[in-house]
């Protein structure tokens, strides 16, 4: 825009400047011919207006004339022609270009010059009208104009009186003899005018028909205001030349500013598509989850009204799945978030291969996805999904060469749309949660208001909640672990009990997983950890086994609460043990790996839990370096009835022993796995057998009675 506007003005300015510098050539080549109409009669006069003249013209001295008059001014001052006039009118000299030519020659010119010899005469005469003899009335009187000569030739026509230069010789009007000189305005004296001048190429033309277009032209015309011819030139036109010289830079320059205006422009709306499409792309996160891609709850909840919407007006079913993993927190702890993440991603696409083109699948949060089925007009098409849900989420993931089983379990609920949509949402959950109590993996359909598996669940962690804050009813009891050989106490594994008031004694399966969902288990963990030191502190037990939950472990503050408790309790950490599951280990995280070093840095030792169970690695054995293998009771319960069972645990005993690691064998229940266990080398053994979990009282008194008594009575008092 800005770039024509300059080059309009550019132009303006140049046709301006263009139109002043002709103007000046016009006006030069009109001062040119004036010039010429001043000096030819001032040429003549010079000659002309001498007494001699006069003299030698009336005597007729032919030599004098030629020298003085006739041939002498044609040459001189470059007059074509030159003529001298009768006072009758008629030529008694003709001359050409300084030659003397024949009378005849007048003839060609007579036309133009006759009429001005007589208003010559008559202008004469009027000036002399008082006194015929006065001569210096008639000094100055002469007549010049430009004629047309012939229809080839224009030229300027000048006439004048010759008269005596002084009053020796009377000069009467009626005698008087003329002088004409013709300068024939051809190329030459257009030359010479352009010259002068400063005008290129100034010529001269007598008709419009020879002219250029692209020359200026300028009319001549005679005294009557007839156009006689016309001087023609090529224009300067110091603008159009410097255009001309800087065009290319000027081209270059506008190109560069219509280049960089293109620039500009795309850029502009480059930006203008990007901030568009960011705008998508923010659009688009705010109703998809950003990790799976799929509708988020916000989109959910907005298509599910439509669904129902449309339910209500095309009476037909809308079905709802709400689908909550089984044992996703598990995997997150065990394996990380990293791995959580992929777990869910591949969730994601199971779900979204089962279901048709107009159902959506959405991530609600977590764990938790759902599905809306519209248009369901026979409920066996819904229950067939939700089962094919609940098979597909069965088969197990591959996570980072894991394989991994996680399960779900899917509650569902059909609406006609005749129904709120929370009140819709809440039945599925209900729904769900009764999968879940149900013992998870499987689907399970609303079945009106049971609610109180639910309001059991909800119920309990506030339960827990004011258990934890007010210390009431929760309790550690102590299962004693026993050397192999001499049945003697060698510690005791710490286990929480929980004394409901409504529900009686609780088992940690019941509410240890609660704790760890709802964000409980560290503070439900460090109370065991300090009330298992405090006890130990005050007994005679050589050790005491704290269990930790994966999340209490990963905790960053977790080393320094226990060194903190074992402070404050004064306990020696040599008296510690730690149970850990082995999933935490296979994380194979820096922290976890920190943490451990801590430890046992300190003397704490650190036991596996439920060794076998789980992803049984020797790498991870070697990498971290524990002080002990917990044989899972599963193995235990097995032993002498299944051959492989027991080369896995002498296998585990073996590898155990080979790196320095002491073994217990948890569950141990009968004699003969007994016998088993110590035949294979285990250092250790836990289990009703020896000793049920028993009281803190009752354990004390199992150490003391240990002290003054070589007998014990097993299984007393079990808790
Ligand atoms: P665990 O660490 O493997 O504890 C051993 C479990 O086996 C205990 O169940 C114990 O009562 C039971 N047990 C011992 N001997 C036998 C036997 O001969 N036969 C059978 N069938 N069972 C036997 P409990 O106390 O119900 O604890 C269950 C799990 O809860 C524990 O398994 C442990 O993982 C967890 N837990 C218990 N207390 C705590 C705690 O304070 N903190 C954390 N984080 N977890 C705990
Ligand atoms: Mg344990
Ligand atoms: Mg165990």
């Amino acid at each position: 825009m800005l770039s024509i506007a300059l080059a309009i003005l550019g132009w303006w300015a140049a046709v301006k400047i263009d139109d002043r510098s002709i103007a000046r050539e016009t006006k030069a080549v009109r001062t040119g011919l004036s010039e010429l109409l001043d000096r030819i009669p001032h040429e003549q006069d010079s000659s002309a207006i001498w007494t001699e003249a006069v003299v030698n013209v009336r005597a007729g001295n032919d030599e004098w004339i030629a020298e003085n008059l006739a041939e002498w001014l044609s040459e001189y001052f470059g007059h074509d022609r030159v003529y001298l006039i009768d006072p009758d009118g008629e030529p008694i000299r003709a001359v050409e270009r300084g030659v003397r030519v024949s009378l005849l020659a007048y003839e060609r010119d007579r036309a133009a010059i006759d009429p001005m010899i007589a208003t010559l005469r008559q202008q004469m005469a009027v000036a002399s009208a008082e006194d015929a003899d006065a001569t210096d009335a008639l000094v100055g009187i002469g007549m010049e104009d430009v004629r047309t000569l012939s229809p080839s030739s224009t030229g300027i026509v000048s006439v004048r009186p010759i008269l005596p230069s002084d009053d020796t010789l009377v000069q009467r009007v009626g005698e008087v003899f003329l002088h004409v000189s013709v300068v024939e305005l051809d190329q030459d004296t257009a030359a010479a005018i352009g010259q002068k001048f400063d005008v290129e190429d100034l010529r001269f033309a007598q008709q419009s028909a020879d002219l250029d277009s692209d020359r200026i032209a300028n009319p001549v015309l005679d005294s009557a205001g007839r156009i006689v011819g016309f001087f023609h030139w090529l224009p300067d036109e110091p603008a159009y030349q410097l255009i001309q010289e800087t065009a290319p830079l000027l081209a270059g320059t506008a190109l560069f500013l219509v280049l960089a205006g293109t620039l500009l422009f795309l850029r502009l709306q480059s930006t203008t598509e990007r901030l568009e499409t960011t705008q998508a792309q923010a659009t688009f996160l705010a109703y998809h989850d950003s990790l799976t891609r799929l509708p988020n709850r916000a989109m959910f909840e907005h298509k599910l009204s439509q669904a129902l919407g449309d339910a209500r007006r095309n009476n037909t079913q809308v079905v709802l799945h709400c689908i909550d993993l089984d044992r996703f927190k598990s995997v997150n702890d065990t394996f990380g978030h990293a791995a959580g993440d992929a777990l869910l991603l591949q969730v994601s696409h199971r779900l979204g291969s089962l279901v048709g083109e107009s159902d959506l699948v959405a991530r609600l949060g977590g764990d938790e996805f759902a599905i809306i089925q519209p248009n369901v007009s026979d409920m066996r098409d819904a229950l067939g999904l939700a089962q094919r849900v609940v098979s597909a989420l069965e088969q197990s993931f591959d996570l980072e060469g894991h394989e991994i089983e996680v399960s779900a379990s899917v509650g569902l609920m059909s609406s006609d749309g005749h129904i709120e949509m929370e009140d819709l949402l809440r039945q599925a959950d209900l729904a769900l949660y009764e999968a879940k109590a149900g013992g998870r993996n499987r689907y399970m359909l609303y079945a009106g208001e049971l609610g109180t598996l639910l309001r059991d669940r909800l119920d309990l962690e506030s339960e827990l909640r004011d258990a934890l804050r007010s210390r009431q009813g929760l309790e550690l009891v102590y299962q004693p672990i026993y050397c192999t050989r001499e049945n003697k106490i060698l510690g005791a594994e710490a286990l929480v009990r929980w004394e409901h008031p409504k529900r009686g004694r609780l088992s940690p399966d019941v509410f240890i997983r609660l704790a760890e969902e709802r964000g409980l288990i560290n503070q439900l963990g460090h109370w065991v950890m300090h009330e298992a030191c405090r006890f130990a502190v005050n007994s005679q037990l050589p050790w005491v086994a704290v269990n930790v939950s994966p999340i209490q472990f990963r905790d960053e503050r977790f080393t320094e609460r226990v060194f903190g408790t074992l402070e404050a309790t004064g306990l020696d950490p040599a008296r510690l043990e730690i149970e850990v599951t082995e999933g935490l280990l296979l994380q194979n995280s820096p922290e976890v790996q920190q943490t451990l070093r801590a430890l046992r840095g300190r003397g704490i030792r650190v036991a596996l839990d439920d060794f076998g169970t789980g992803y049984s690695s020797i790498s991870y054995l070697r990498t971290y370096g524990v002080d002990k293998l917990k044989i899972d009771q599963s193995f235990t319960a097995q032993l002498g009835q299944d051959g492989e069972i027991d080369s896995i645990v002498r296998s585990i005993i073996d590898l155990g022993r080979a790196m320095k690691m002491k073994l217990t064998a948890e569950g141990v229940e009968t004699e003969s796995q007994r016998s088993i266990l110590i035949g294979m080398g285990c250092d250790q053994l836990q289990g009703y057998l020896l000793s049920r979990p028993v009281s803190a009282q009752v354990m004390l008194d199992l150490i003391s009675a240990q002290s003054y008594k070589r007998n014990i009575v097993l299984g007393r008092q079990a808790v």
